[in-house]
């Protein structure tokens, strides 16, 4: 079914479609009323961005990194953090988000994608959130998440909680700033229009521009820019290829601030067990991809099976060495091993690579 047809009015669901229009337009009448009435104090946008940053990360870190994927541990505290600034993100519960993001993951680019970019940009951005749920995902709740306490209360209590950490702990912020006004109409308001459309890039954006270095067998994109807008998550490609690695930008330049948070969180004892996909799966899957791109350019790699094999071989190595070290109780012999290994397999990567490229342009 195309999006476009599903928005009938008897279709549409009133309070996600008010609350998606209405808010832009509260913001400009919000803002032009406290600029009126008090001033525009640029301090104001200090705990604005701050905001930005704290009810946006609870989606990626929270809803998404750890709720949606498990792709880390966390204690209470940390998790309670992200459901109170979470909802203030203007999202649904976690348990709604998750259930929704699953089936995105499940389902990629087809029909049961609830946000199947198929469907069109607009669709995937927000126009599945402005239409009805379809009556055989009403209530389908992902179990594991559901016997999460906090999870549970969170989806319980949605509405005061978002209420209270989107527009009222801004709006007192903003009274100790000097206008209980510009707090709401800033840190709040405008706010929540922000984070939305920057998380809202990543189901339309994300799944239309950039780049395919792991996979294309779904439209999942990697795309720099999008990553800065939204706390890193628009390493979308790598995500969607590699979904229980707790980073996104995988390298560690790439700017993942949603990967940095959840680092120091672990280093202040708040998280643990973060997964990380290993460097060999990573290379693999990039050579795979270039190999699929050039030979659809018609390219002959037979040249470079030698330094192919070698890869090769140094992929099962080190697969036979990470086994060998969940079992071992001396493990800095091994470690030392896999190090040298990864060390042989990126020159041979480097050597495979350069070459295939200027093949591709011979
Ligand atoms: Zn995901
Ligand atoms: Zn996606």
């Amino acid at each position: 079914m195309e999006g476009k047809k599903r928005f009938r009015l008897n279709n549409l669901d009133w309070v996600n479609t008010l609350f998606l229009t209405l808010t832009p337009l509260a913001t400009i009448v919000l803002v032009a009323a406290y600029v009126k009435k008090d001033g525009f104090d640029p301090l104001m946008l200090i705990p604005a961005v701050l905001m930005y940053f704290i009810s946006g990360m609870s989606i990626t870190a929270g809803y998404h990194r750890l709720f949606s994927h498990r792709s880390y541990q966390a204690n209470s505290f940390l998790k309670f953090i992200y459901l109170l600034f979470g909802a203030g993100a203007f999202q649904n519960s976690a348990l709604k988000w998750c259930t929704d993001h699953r089936r995105h993951h499940t389902h990629c680019d087809d029909e049961k994608d609830p946000y199947n970019i198929r469907e069109g940009f607009w669709w995937a951005h927000m126009g599945w959130v402005m239409v009805k749920e379809e009556e055989k995902y009403n209530g389908a709740y992902a179990k594991d998440l559901a016997s999460d306490k906090l999870v549970w209360l969170q989806h319980k209590y949605y509405l005061p909680l978002c209420v209270l950490s989107g527009f009222i702990i801004p709006t007192i912020i903003g009274y100790f700033m000097g206008s209980a006004l510009g707090g709401l109409a800033v840190i709040g308001v405008g706010r929540v229009v922000f984070v939305h459309h920057c998380t809202f890039f990543i189901n339309s954006w994300a799944h239309m521009w950039g780049t395919q270095p792991y996979t294309d067998t779904n439209t999942a994109k990697d795309n720099f820019v999008l990553a800065v807008f939204s706390y890193g998550e628009g390493y979308h490609n790598f995500h969607h290829y590699f979904q229980t690695d707790y980073r996104n930008g995988v390298r560690w330049y790439q700017y993942d601030p949603t990967k940095w948070l959840i680092n120091l969180s672990a280093k202040a004892g708040w998280a643990h067990s973060l997964k990380r996909t290993s460097e060999e799966e990573i290379l693999k899957a990039k050579l795979e991809m270039t190999e699929k791109n050039l030979a659809v350019k018609g390219a002959d790699l037979s040249a470079l099976d030698h330094v192919k094999q070698s890869i090769d071989e140094a992929i099962l190595n080190l697969q036979e060495l990470r086994r060998e070290l969940k079992k071992a109780s001396d493990t800095s012999e091994l470690e030392g091993r896999i190090k040298e290994e990864l060390k042989a397999l990126r020159a041979a990567f480097d050597t495979w690579s350069y070459n295939a490229t200027k093949l591709n342009f011979a």
